[in-house]
């Protein structure tokens, strides 16, 4: 069943790297609980042929008070992520979800492995977040993959809970194009190589997660132990 569009106003944009907003919406029919990972379609109306439907991820766990977290990158000439940029507090627009399948494993989990690629880290960021805040966080390794060293997103965030956790590694990296891989593909054979079982969870676009989930299925994963969500 589809699920129902509604109206949600815009309550704050607010920059956290120079090519990243954060954008954050209230539904205002009904409030749209999801689980951590899933996304959202916008209706934007712009387009030859209007509206122009984009997924956006959630990066924050629900809240009290209904808020719904968005983080997008700007993609140069993008005609989604560039009319997001021009709303402001106040403005409204058409929303439908949650939707996805990538969420956390339930019940027990083995060690996560969780990767991502710049705006590929928002879901990811979402379960994090989740889980740190239920104290449930299992023993996790996070690989943060950014264009360059001042679009790290959540680097603070990830750095501070890194030295509160000791079960909790953070390993960013820098890499100018999405399959510069250099540095993962090691730290992923050592994580999951020898039969080591670890749950693999990879977001971003395609050029950066298809080759790394082919990479776990040399290990000899099954390709549905490895999760993927792509947003191209
Ligand atoms: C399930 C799902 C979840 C998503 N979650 C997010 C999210 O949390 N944050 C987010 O920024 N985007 C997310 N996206 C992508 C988003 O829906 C749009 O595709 C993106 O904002 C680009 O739209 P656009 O109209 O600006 O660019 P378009 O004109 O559609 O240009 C797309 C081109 O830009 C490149 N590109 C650069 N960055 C992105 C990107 N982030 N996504 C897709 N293509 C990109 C692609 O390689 C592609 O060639 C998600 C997509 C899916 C399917």
């Amino acid at each position: 069943m589809a699920e129902p569009t509604q109206l949600a106003e815009v309550v704050s944009l607010t920059a956290l790297t120079p090519h990243t907003t954060e954008l954050v919406l209230r539904p205002i029919e009904s409030p749209l609980p999801f689980k951590p990972g899933q996304w959202i379609s916008l209706q934007l109306p712009i387009g030859d042929h209007p509206p122009l439907n984009r997924a956006y991820s959630l990066a924050e766990p629900p809240t009290s008070k209904g808020h719904l977290t968005l983080v997008f990158d700007h993609v140069p000439g993008g005609q989604g992520s560039g009319y997001l940029s021009s709303l402001k507090p106040g403005d409204r627009l058409p929303l439908s979800g949650p939707y996805g399948h990538f969420v956390l494993p339930e019940p027990e989990m083995q060690h996560l492995l969780l990767i991502g690629r710049y705006s590929g880290l928002v879901p990811l960021r979402c379960m994090i977040r989740a889980l740190a805040e239920q104290k449930t966080l299992p023993a996790t390794t996070l690989i943060a993959h950014a264009p360059t060293a001042s679009e790290q997103l959540y680097h603070d965030e990830f750095t501070a809970l890194a030295a509160r956790h000791s079960h909790f590694q953070y390993l960013p990296f820098v890499s100018e194009t999405p399959d510069g891989h250099v540095g993962t593909l090691e730290v992923i054979k050592q994580l999951a190589g020898n039969g080591r079982r670890v749950t693999p969870m990879i977001a971003g676009i395609k050029a950066f997660a298809r080759p790394l989930r082919s990479l776990f299925m040399d290990l000899g994963f099954d390709r549905r132990e490895v999760k993927l969500e792509t947003y191209d």
